[in-house]
């Protein structure tokens, strides 16, 4: 079955004329998709009855069916576990801040990274996301606001979301062609219409994919996921070092920051005792000083049974101030949604767990 949310618009046009439609239909289903967020060819008014008949018949308009959300206590952090078509699952979180709504979504069903205290890592990557796929966790989120959202929220209805980060399952850059795709879709002026400069790309240092992304004309914002100060630690930590080791990877975020001029966002999840020192930062700092960046320290959430555990206070503070002393922009980010299993695969690995099918 065809998911329409695949397709482009011109891509769309062409299908009808394949059809034997006229082109402008494509148009029209482009928009109740992308303007309307149509989740049924049913809602697409404007479009001959037998034509609606065909795309129920032969086409899906949303490629996601729910499995769970959970709310945060707070009610600001809402998580969502999705089915796929073929039965996989991947998951989406919504966060919502004093003046921004942003959805983290997902790229690939599990992520072949390997990184050693990711959730998501543990399963393997089982396969990329198609771009109607990871188009459709927006829409998602962007119906809810538009039509319900939280009390919690206090703005006038309907609302938008503001800001989409691609940080959730997988690596984005190695789903490159379709994560472009959904971002251009998702960026459309004369669709979705949400700024390029409100998406977020975040990598754990794919170099060439790097270089690639300079090139694109969507203005997006990069985030690197660094974790570590040394190629030794790197190594354990995002095995992917071994192949594009720190030194490669900082040439890249150089390189991009010329090319583009815009600034790049450094991941650092704070690990106790063993990213978290002060000679690390200090190390960090020596990288990093010189560079248009800031750097965003993440407290880790932590994974059960693992090893790795977040920082304590006094350390994640100890280790921003090092940073800025040296000049180094980093900022504390809230750890958000620590409750319900917020950090990248948590939901999915728990909804394996018996406790949790009682809460769904
Ligand atoms: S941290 Fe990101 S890149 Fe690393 S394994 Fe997890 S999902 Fe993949």
């Amino acid at each position: 079955m065809l998911t329409l949310l695949d397709f482009s618009r011109t891509e769309l046009r062409a299908l009808m004329q394949e059809w034997g439609q006229p082109g402008f239909r494509g148009d029209q289903i482009y928009d109740w998709l992308h303007k309307e967020l149509a989740a049924s060819p049913e809602e697409m008014t404007n479009l001959p009855k037998e034509l609606r008949a065909r795309l129920a018949a032969e086409t899906q308009c949303n490629p996601l069916q729910l499995i769970v959300q959970i709310d945060s206590r707070d009610r600001l952090t809402r998580k969502a576990l999705f089915r796929l078509t073929d039965g996989a699952t991947i998951e989406v979180v919504l966060m919502l801040y004093n003046s921004r709504r942003t959805v983290c979504i997902s790229t690939q069903v599990g992520c072949g990274m390997g990184c050693t205290f990711c959730a998501t890592a543990q399963g393997g990557l089982m396969r990329n996301l198609s771009a109607g796929e990871i188009i459709a966790q927006v829409h998602w989120f962007e119906r809810y606001l538009r039509q319900e959202g939280p009390a919690e929220l206090h703005v006038q209805r309907p609302t938008r979301l503001t800001n989409v980060v691609v940080m959730g399952m997988g690596e984005p850059l190695a789903n490159y062609q379709a994560l472009i795709k959904a971002l251009r879709a998702i960026a459309d002026p004369d669709g979705f219409t949400l700024s390029a400069r409100s998406l977020t790309v975040s990598t754990v240092g794919l170099v060439p994919m790097i270089d690639r992304l300079s090139g694109e004309p969507l203005p997006i914002r990069l985030a690197v996921s660094l974790h570590a100060s040394s190629n030794r630690l790197r190594n354990q930590l995002v095995p992917i070092n071994k192949r594009y080791p720190l030194e490669s990877l900082l040439a890249a975020c150089q390189r991009y920051v010329q090319k583009t001029g815009r600034r790049i966002t450094f991941e650092y999840a704070l690990m106790r005792g063993i990213n978290d020192s002060g000679q690390q930062a200090g190390q960090l700092a020596d990288l990093l000083v010189g560079l248009l960046c800031h750097v965003n320290l993440i407290p880790l959430n932590p994974i059960p049974n693992s090893p790795f555990q977040p920082s304590s206070d006094e350390d994640t503070k100890m280790f921003q101030q090092v940073l800025e002393r040296a000049g180094v922009a980093a900022t504390v980010r809230l750890r958000r949604g620590i409750e319900i299993n917020a950090g990248c695969g948590q939901l999915r690995q728990a909804a394996q767990q018996p406790d949790l099918i009682q809460m769904i």
